[in-house]
């Protein structure tokens, strides 16, 4: 039996500081909880949020920092308490590890949005309730609260499940809120891990999907992946030929793109929603958005009811991401290829190799 009181050490690959190779360090993590499980990480994907964070892009980052927030694996070890789990159970942990349970984003199944004041516990580069630097997946084990975990369906590969538990619901939770479906025309701004599982996930729903993709240079991928159209936006007829073409358009880019002119490929009441995160604010021309009744939002990830259902969803419907597996050892060139956009389309990590 372990010793309650005693923290764990696991293995683990972390940036020692801003913008730092990643590197095999150790870890502690909290002793089993009453409600905790451990789980035996056995894949990780790469996210592109994963470089923005080591690069502290978005602010102040803890270090060592260990990244990974698309999670997959087997449950290992359970809590006294823990009711809905079993050892050797599938499960995935995607972007946060806690909220405060009690807000009212939280009650409605939005952790993402937690309003309380613990607010939402991301799952590496946070603070848990614990009082402990939470670290993400590029790690052996995990030690989580049941209640935010996820099941993977069996009919799902677990290393091509993992990148669902971030690109995978960041993309599907604004195509289920505006309602892609059959009659619906969605856009795609860039095909990288977020848009390329946009587009099987638009096409699953019953939408006509296009990507707006940088160059053709991607097109058959596009296209098999379920596009029924695939433009470039090097070209400027891309942006005459599709004028007021879309209802819905998801933007995965994160670099400074000029959101008017794609606010103008929206018919009326169309609504272009931002995925990825510039550094730099966002500037529209207002008449974009008057001449149609137009909307621009956004959207981050999605709270643990509907990552269960997308999951669900993607069992039912064989889908999954296309990866490329790298070992822990190849974790820096990938981070080095992914900033150069040089991935089809997730890096996933055998945490075997960890
Ligand atoms: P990714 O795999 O690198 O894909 C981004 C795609 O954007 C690239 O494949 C490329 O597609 C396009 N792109 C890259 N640089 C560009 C540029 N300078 N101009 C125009 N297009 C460019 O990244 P990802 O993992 O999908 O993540 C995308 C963004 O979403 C990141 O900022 C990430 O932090 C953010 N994100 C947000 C959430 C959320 O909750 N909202 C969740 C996860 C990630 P083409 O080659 O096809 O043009
Ligand atoms: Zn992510
Ligand atoms: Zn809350």
């Amino acid at each position: 039996m372990k010793n309650e009181t005693n923290p764990r050490t696991v293995t683990a690959y972390a940036a020692e500081r801003p913008n730092a190779p990643l590197a095999r360090t150790t870890v502690r993590r909290r002793a089993v909880g009453e409600r905790d499980i451990v789980i035996d990480v056995r894949f990780t994907g790469i996210c592109h949020t994963d470089l923005h964070q080591v690069a502290e892009d978005w602010g102040t980052g803890t270090f060592p920092m260990v990244p990974g927030h698309e999670i997959a694996g087997v449950v290992s070890e359970v809590g006294p308490g823990v009711t809905r789990w079993q050892v050797a159970d599938r499960v995935g942990v995607g972007c946060f590890v806690d909220s405060c349970r009690t807000c009212d984003n939280c009650r409605a199944g939005l952790q993402q949005y937690c309003t309380g004041e613990v607010g939402t516990v991301w799952t590496y580069n946070s603070t848990g309730r614990d009082g402990l630097t939470t670290y993400g997946g590029y790690s052996t084990e995990l030690v989580v609260d049941e209640a935010y975990a996820l099941r993977i369906p069996d009919a799902l590969p677990l290393d091509a499940a993992a990148p669902l538990l971030c690109a995978g619901v960041t993309v599907y939770s604004p195509l289920a809120h505006w309602g892609a479906g059959p009659g619906r025309k969605v856009a795609v701004i860039g095909l990288g891990g977020l848009g390329h599982l946009a587009v099987k996930l638009a096409h699953a729903l019953g939408a006509e999907v296009t990507v707006l993709s940088q160059s053709l240079r991607k097109r058959e991928d596009g296209l098999r992946l379920g596009a029924d159209d695939y433009r470039a936006t090097s070209d400027p007829a891309t942006f005459t030929e599709l004028a007021g073409r879309f209802d819905l358009i998801l933007n995965t880019v994160s670099a400074d793109l000029d959101l008017t002119a794609y606010l103008d490929l929206l018919r009326v009441d169309g609504t272009l929603v931002q995925l990825g995160a510039p550094e730099k604010p966002v500037r529209v021309n207002a008449g974009a958005l008057l001449s149609g009744r137009r909307s621009l939002s956004g959207s981050q990830i999605g709270g643990l009811p509907e990552t269960q259902e997308m999951l669900d969803f993607c069992g039912e419907h064989g889908i999954a991401a296309e990866i490329e597996l790298v070992g822990a050892e190849g974790i820096n060139e990938a981070f080095r290829r992914l900033a150069e956009g040089d991935v089809r389309y997730r890096f996933v990590i055998d945490a075997s190799t960890i």
